[in-house]
């Protein structure tokens, strides 16, 4: 629960309702993540470094070199990260944009770094990323800014070199991504379906789970019946109010 009281949910929480809803469910309702195991960190140390070489520039109203030509528009001055939107008093979606621009017509477009491990431009994009940038523009356009209706992701690839003593080549790909926030008001809107109703099911190939299964016959609390404690949660609210929520998020829309 956050200092105001709301359940903060956001694109990354929208994902993991994506891949598990009762990963999601207990995350946001029990405040029980799923470990993490060994994860590399290189991507974010990439972020680092790129948002601190496009901050260089945006004091001096130019594009990067590195992306110049490939972008539309000037880099935000000053950059606003951090995007909250207040659902009602239960809920809100929050979002942090990597790097925003604004084209002529003052409209805003987000921009987000990938660090690629393979060749981004052999590749279509990814189903996450289209949601993030309709997420962002859903942010945007909830803070009473314009939006151009799309936005960019630059993908960073480290290249084969003969060279690499010379230094180590990247390409640097972008994709121009149209998004549209009606998308994120559905996956908003069916997250606090999953949130106020009972513990989904687990997903019947997960390793985790079926270890949980497997491993609690042996070792888990048995009851005065001799039976296994299993969680036991109740229904918070009507599906009445969830319209009420797509209602008022589709209103803020021009
Ligand atoms: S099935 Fe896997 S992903 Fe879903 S709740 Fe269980 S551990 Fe989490």
């Amino acid at each position: 629960m956050s200092k105001d009281g709301r359940v903060w949910l956001s694109h990354t929480g929208l994902e993991n309702l994506q891949r598990c809803p009762r990963c999601f469910w207990l995350q946001y309702n029990k405040g029980i993540r799923q470990p993490e195991g060994i994860v590399s960190r290189l991507a974010n140390r990439f972020d680092i470094i790129l948002k601190n070489y496009f901050d260089s520039f945006r004091t001096i109203g130019e594009l990067p070199p590195m992306v110049s030509g490939k972008l539309e528009g000037k880099l935000q001055n000053p950059f606003q990260e951090k995007y909250f939107v207040r659902i009602d008093d239960e809920y809100g979606f929050l979002g942090k944009l990597d790097e925003c621009l604004i084209n002529d017509a003052g409209e805003y477009i987000p921009v987000d770094f990938k660090t690629s491990s393979s060749d981004p431009r052999e590749k279509e994009t990814l189903s996450a990323y289209q949601s993030q940038i309709d997420s962002y523009i859903f942010i945007i356009a909830q803070n009473k800014m314009k939006v151009a209706g799309f936005g960019f992701l630059v993908y960073i690839y480290p290249d084969q070199s003969p060279n690499l003593h010379n230094g180590f080549p990247m390409v640097i790909h972008v994709t121009k991504i149209t998004g549209d926030p009606q998308n994120t008001v559905k996956r908003i809107t069916n997250a606090i379906n999953v949130l106020e109703s009972q513990m989904p099911s687990p997903k019947p190939d997960c390793p985790f789970c079926n270890w949980y299964e497997k491993i609690k016959v042996e070792v888990g609390e048995k009851n005065e019946d001799n039976k296994i404690s299993l969680p036991i949660t109740k229904e918070k609210s009507s599906s009445s109010q969830n319209k009420k929520i797509i209602e008022n998020l589709q209103l803020d829309f021009g």
